[in-house]
């Protein structure tokens, strides 16, 4: 017979009720997290967002759209570092914490990969959208076509081209698998992905991820960023993470969520950052040497974790009052 004790205890078994309850106070109002320096004005977007009485679901697009527009960042949206045959491909998912879920992958001439996301979610039947396939749904949806390579990013892939090993491996930062030489992980000029995670006052949560993905790509290759459980997972009453870096290296345990799952089960997201990238570590051994791999939590009571494989994850938090920081994650390695 089931009675509410035994309730209770089942919830309690699956890690459900019991750890939330042992943790410290919620935060008060608002938060935004999400990865990298650049972060910190896409929170502020988000922030504003939600200030102007936006949705979560607003506010991490509104923050996600900024590195997408802007041609500084060649790891996210317009001038984004192009695949190895010059195209210019994004991936984005966006996810709120009551199961819903859109995304694109390999998204082609759209600047706002999240926003086309978004559609996704909330105009069809499906999670996720690839290729021409995307590519037609967002013409179809009324965003206009942009040719997203500057010329600035065709240079930067004319002159990887005349020294790449041409071979059908990921591009890393570090060059190892050939890809640039002249970034290096965490550095100004890296690939890296922007995720964000934001809380409300209540404690509901929504994420998203944009990326243009690796510099000079296998075409067709997809990373973490647009893969639910990859690149973002967020969780009622648990919490999210969301991940930058090489992107195989989080596909393969389904990163995000792991970190969610151990949230679920009791530990804190700092110690559900570590425990994935201590896994991942033990797991791909050599294989990892010089890959960087970060990934970011965030609890409906606002405990932030962030923890990576090498020195350089830096990531911007926003409080309730608008605040912003831009911290740094501790690292299993040293440089
Ligand atoms: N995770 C992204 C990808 O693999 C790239 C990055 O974050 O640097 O596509």
């Amino acid at each position: 017979m089931t009675n509410r004790r035994s309730v209770l205890t089942g919830l309690a078994a699956l890690g459900a009720a019991a750890p939330l309850a042992a943790r410290p106070a919620p935060a008060k109002g608002a938060m935004i997290v999400s990865t990298w320096d650049f972060g910190a004005a896409a929170n502020d977007a988000a922030f504003a967002a939600m200030k102007a009485g936006g949705s979560l679901l607003d506010a991490v697009e509104a923050g996600a759209k900024v590195p997408e527009a802007d041609p500084a960042n060649h790891s996210v949206g317009y001038s984004g570092y192009p695949d190895r045959d010059g195209h210019v491909t994004l991936d984005a998912v966006i996810m709120d914490d009551a199961g819903g879920v859109g995304a694109v992958a390999a998204l082609e001439d759209t600047i706002h990969a999240i926003s086309v996301a978004r559609r996704v979610m909330e105009r069809t039947p499906h999670t996720l959208l690839v290729g021409e396939g995307a590519t037609r749904f967002a013409r179809d949806q009324g965003f206009t076509t942009r040719n997203l390579l500057t010329p600035e990013a065709e240079q930067a892939w004319r002159d990887w081209l005349k020294t790449a090993h041409y071979s059908p491996a990921a591009n890393s930062e570090t060059g190892t698998y050939g890809g640039p030489r002249h970034v290096t992980p965490g550095g100004a000029l890296d690939h890296d992905t922007i995720g964000l995670l934001a809380r409300d006052r209540a404690g509901r949560m929504a994420g998203a991820c944009t990326t243009s993905g690796m510099a000079f790509k296998m075409r067709g290759r997809v990373g973490d960023s647009p893969q639910v459980g990859a690149g973002l997972y967020v969780e009622r009453g648990i919490g999210g993470a969301t991940s930058t870096g090489l992107g195989e290296e989080v596909t393969r345990v389904s990163g995000t969520a792991r970190v969610v799952a151990s949230m679920r089960a009791g530990l804190s997201p700092q110690k559900a950052c570590e425990e994935v990238v201590r896994h991942i570590a033990r797991l791909r051994g050599d294989a990892i040497k010089g890959v960087q791999v970060g990934f970011l939590a965030l609890d409906p009571r606002g405990d932030v974790g962030a923890f990576c494989l090498l020195p350089g994850f830096t990531y911007a938090v926003t409080d309730a009052t608008g605040r912003t920081s831009v911290l740094t994650a501790p690292s299993l390695f040293a440089a």
